[in-house]
């Protein structure tokens, strides 16, 4: 029997003599799809079989496997940005997409802003450190890693100038608590666990942005400015630290996009 499905292509991988192994992200979850022949010449489905793709995808099942049958694309990403830092945070957003969505599970979340900041990149209408670091905001806020940005983990104030977020413990510190903590001696790397202590301060601008997007609706979670460079700077340090810690991996396609970034 037939079905189909919308969903995105996070990744596409050479099978066989000519086919190829999808990774489709959809609303239901993520999963694989053999399309056959789809690396041939003479292939109908070569734009739908695509990274970047969106699209409908008709397959049926056979040996417990998904197999392509015929589909049609909804909207191409692929050659969407000239510009190889919006193709490098394309495949970075994507292999974060894949980090945190999982086979069975409702990924419609995670779609729906994977798909909203493809387009943004693709039409260049927000700056790229904001889709990136919003991105990375909703994948910890997804994933549950998100820390309780309320206050002060250790005095409750919530309106303090300049705060610290405590990466490993997941939290916020005010500058007078780390000085307790700290007391006159500079922080040790290691506390008693072994544990990396890793604080990134946060200006008053930066911690008002990861609030709001750490609890914007998808739709809204880009509509905001930040003009001080400096700010900009303590938000989409936090953003990328903090994910990445929590994911407990680096990614090739971030330090790709580091490096044509600079
Ligand atoms: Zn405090």
């Amino acid at each position: 029997m037939k079905k189909a499905v919308d969903g995105l292509i996070l990744r596409e991988m050479p099978t066989g003599e000519s086919d190829k192994l999808l990774t489709v992200l959809t609303a239901e979850g993520r999963f694989l799809m053999t399309a056959k022949g789809a690396r041939s010449s003479r292939s109908k489905v070569t734009s739908l079989c695509t990274i970047f793709t969106y699209g409908n995808f008709e397959y049926y099942e056979k040996n417990d496997r998904r197999w392509l049958s015929s589909g049609s694309v909804l909207e191409n990403f692929v050659g969407m940005n000239s510009e190889l830092e919006g193709i490098a945070l394309a495949s970075y957003l994507s292999q974060v997409a894949y980090e945190i969505s999982e086979e069975n599970i409702d990924c419609s979340e995670v779609l729906r802003m994977t798909l909203n900041a493809l387009h943004l990149i693709k039409k260049r209408s927000k700056p790229y450190w904001q889709i990136k670091a919003v991105f990375e905001v909703f994948s910890a806020v997804q994933s549950g890693y998100i820390p309780d940005l309320t206050g002060c983990a250790s005095c409750g104030a919530e309106e303090r100038g300049e705060f610290w977020l405590d990466v490993m413990n997941g939290g916020l510190l005010c500058a007078d608590c780390l000085r307790k903590r700290a007391g006159n001696l500079s922080l040790p790397e290691f506390d008693e666990e072994g544990v990396r202590n890793i604080l990134l301060p946060l200006d008053a601008s930066a911690l008002a942005c990861l609030r709001y997007v750490s609890e914007a609706p998808i739709e809204r979670a880009f509509a905001f400015s930040l003009t001080s460079e400096e700010s900009r700077a303590y938000f989409c340090r936090a953003a990328e630290s903090y994910l990445l810690h929590h994911l407990e991996r680096g990614f090739d396609s971030l330090d790709f996009y580091h490096q044509v970034k600079d």
